[in-house]
């Protein structure tokens, strides 16, 4: 095996075309076997359900080297179960688990010499997803969908150091309760669109949404869960029925309580207690935690006294407790690791 000719560190978030991709059809009420194909590009009817009603969810996992070499992911059964349900939310056939997980192995394996070295902080980002592929025009669920899985080699997240961000509270909602906020959805992604521009316009990186009831509790930004920790070392994270289940939040809890020995809550949170916070961060495979420094409402600023230049004590603790889980430089609980092979 020979890896590419890539220079690792320096790449960024964009998509790099690899070799090999997975795909599956779903067509008379069942799922094909699926094949690995070479084929970048899709041909689909004009009509296709995806293209004129959204039809599709999307899933979000990384490969990487560990220290001694192996291939693996993390917890890739959530992945499968967390498809699962998005799947039910839009009317789409559920892709089974079991051939979820042979997918992101076959895919993986497929393009190995993709998956970055060890410590070269890059990592091979691993795209699952489902559209309606049959015409539809009368509003309906589609009655054929296909299933794909490609990869894409993407840089260290922390290129040139870690540095806090900036959030705006935003003025418009990213969930409504009872809506679609805890599937994985592209629809959620393509009304935020236009919340993210106007955001970065301003000088933000990003935004906090608010729910969209009260608008006095703590939801989630675009695309990742947000962990705080409180004066007295507490790990704080928002409850809330429209907050997508992030994989990475839900880790780093277990890693909280059962590595560090710290106590943890999974709450509702009131805007107006943020203040009291020492530390926030944001959590989603990207980035595992990228600490907040500061959060804008309407012109006031809350500031973290972990400040503007470093993560704060805690969240690094996470940082490196949950990242050398998955680099395996520290033993990782039962079924976390799931090695290609
Ligand atoms: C994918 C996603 C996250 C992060 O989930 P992970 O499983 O940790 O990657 C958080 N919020 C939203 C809205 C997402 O789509």
């Amino acid at each position: 095996m020979d890896k590419k000719n890539i220079d690792w560190a320096n790449l960024g978030f964009g998509y790099v075309q690899t070799e090999k991709r997975y795909v599956s059809n779903f067509k008379n009420g069942a799922w094909d076997n699926g094949v690995v194909t070479e084929d970048a590009n899709i041909v689909l009817n004009e009509c296709a359900g995806v293209l004129q009603y959204a039809q599709t969810v999307f899933e979000g996992l990384k490969a990487y080297t560990t220290e001694d070499g192996r291939i693996v992911t993390f917890r890739p059964d959530l992945n499968a179960d967390r498809l699962a349900e998005s799947c039910k939310r839009l009317e789409i056939p559920v892709f089974p688990k079991e051939q979820f997980l042979e997918s992101i192995k076959e895919v993986v394996k497929a393009n190995k010499d993709y998956v970055p070295p060890y410590g070269s902080g890059a990592t091979l980002y691993i795209r699952p997803y489902i559209f309606g592929t049959n015409p539809v025009i009368g509003v309906k669920p589609a009655e054929e969908y296909q299933y794909r899985v490609f990869t894409t080699p993407v840089g260290p997240y922390f290129k040139g150091g870690v540095k806090p961000l900036t959030l705006k509270v935003s003025d418009f909602d990213r969930a409504a309760p009872h809506g679609t906020g805890h599937i994985k959805a592209g629809l959620n992604y393509a009304m935020s669109l236009h919340a993210i521009v106007t955001a970065h316009e301003e000088g933000y990186d990003e935004n906090m949404y608010l729910d969209a009831a009260t608008r006095t509790k703590v939801e989630e930004t675009g695309g990742a869960n947000f962990l705080f920790v409180t004066k007295d070392n507490t790990v704080v994270t928002p409850k809330s029925n429209s907050i997508l289940p992030s994989i990475t939040r839900r880790s780093l809890m277990v890693v909280a309580e059962k590595y560090l020995g710290l106590k943890v809550e999974e709450r509702e949170v009131h805007f107006d207690e943020i203040k009291d916070f020492a530390e926030c961060g944001l959590c989603g495979t990207a980035a595992v935690i990228s600490p907040v420094g500061k959060i804008v409402n309407k012109g006031e600023e809350i500031c973290f006294p972990s400040g503007m230049s470093e993560m704060g004590p805690t969240t690094k603790k996470l940082y490196e407790t949950l990242t050398g889980i998955q680099m395996g430089r520290i033993e990782a609980p039962e079924g976390w690791i799931f090695e290609i092979k």
